[in-house]
């Protein structure tokens, strides 16, 4: 093939068909979807970094000439050009077309196009919660403070600095960036067309993460609050805050919510919301459980000692060669399981003369 040929079909390459209601963004296998009728919701697969998800989603709902879009990806130009290609292929120009950006949670991937949408013309909206979250997590007294809290659970000093670094920076603050947005507060209302939907809280996966739900058809856009493809990453928050206990709550009010329709930022729903969020929260509780045994059978471990003993499928014996990321999760979800067991009065705490927290159950 030569250099022209090439360019021609890299020119051809969006925009062709991939079923009925799909067509590409690009030459990669990225596609826009439509995926309801009613609310017309179309699925834009984007790329993600950093993790071992394949990819994430973000959701353009059509009705009266408007569009919302629910959440914007990761940050980067071919994401950019893959979202932009989606609104193209759909008739939606955000300078013309009156285009609501809604944003679930700050994590990077789900922001990330945020300032293109706004310069293009669209409306960003919020959740107060989220605007809260930004501005006390990203921040670099957050990663201070996640080190300083990780060395408290065991962790050697150099590693926590290392696991505070490769993630405090994930979450966005619009302020600083200069992203223009408004706020919305749960029991809000996100007006497209005809549709109504509700601003609810699902906190858990991050403070002030907030879903949206049309109770007519039963849709939710759920961001992160729940996933099919793995379990939602709980991190720990501050100390005396119990972030597990608050993503039990939400898995149980989403789970009596009877969703029918339900759109991730990650991968597909497949099967009944509600049976996943009662086993994902399951899930957790048996992590729970065995982070109780564990410290039942060894008084006085460290966070940082318990973080194999709670049944992680995980490479301990090869801790070292460990990408930071993925040591980042497992010590990070493992302190919000201690920070949930001394909340629900399972487990003390005792700060030793070395200032490390040392764990005990309660009898
Ligand atoms: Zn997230
Ligand atoms: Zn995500």
């Amino acid at each position: 093939m030569t250099s022209v040929s090439g360019a021609a079909a890299a020119g051809e390459g969006w925009g062709q068909g991939c079923g009925a209601n799909c067509f590409t963004l690009d030459e990669d296998g990225f596609t826009c979807r439509r995926v309801l009728d009613a609310p017309e919701v179309w699925r834009v697969e984007l790329l993600m970094h950093d993790t071992f998800l394949p990819s994430v989603n973000a959701f353009v709902v059509l009705d009266g000439g408007e569009a919302l879009v629910v959440d914007a990806g990761t940050p980067d130009p071919l994401n950019d050009t893959r979202l932009m290609r989606a609104l193209l292929g759909l008739g939606v120009d955000p300078a013309e077309t009156p285009t609501t950006l809604f944003c679930t949670h700050a994590h990077i991937d789900h922001v990330g196009l945020a300032r293109e949408l706004a310069e293009a013309g669209a409306r960003v909206l919020v959740p107060e919660g989220v605007l809260a979250d930004m501005r006390r997590f990203a921040v670099p007294a957050w990663r201070d403070e996640m080190a300083a809290r990780m060395r408290a659970e065991g962790a050697p000093d150099a590693e926590a600095v290392e696991l505070a670094d490769v993630i405090w920076d994930h979450v966005v603050n619009f302020e600083t960036e200069k992203i223009a947005f408004s706020t919305v507060a749960p029991g809000d209302a996100v007006r497209l067309g005809r549709w109504a939907f509700e601003v609810v809280a699902a906190p858990g996966h991050t403070v002030g993460q907030c879903v949206l739900w049309e109770p007519e058809t039963r849709t939710a856009f759920l961001g992160d609050a729940v996933l099919f493809l793995c379990s939602t990453c709980i991190g720990f928050w501050g100390e005396g805050e119990d972030p597990l206990g608050e993503q039990l709550r939400t898995l149980g009010a989403l789970a009596e919510k009877g969703i029918e329709h339900a759109f991730m930022g990650h991968g597909l729903q497949e099967g009944s919301v509600s049976e996943r969020c009662l086993g994902n929260a399951d899930h957790h509780e048996r992590r729970s459980a065995r982070a109780l045994a564990a410290i039942a059978e060894r008084p006085g471990s460290t966070g940082y000692e318990l973080v194999p003993a709670m049944g992680w499928r995980a490479p301990f014996d090869r801790w070292a060669e460990t990408p930071a990321m993925t040591r980042w999760f497992l010590v990070s979800e493992s302190i919000a399981h201690l920070d949930h067991l001394v909340a629900t009065g399972a487990v003390r705490r005792e700060r030793g003369a070395d200032g490390a927290h040392r764990y005990f159950a309660v009898e």
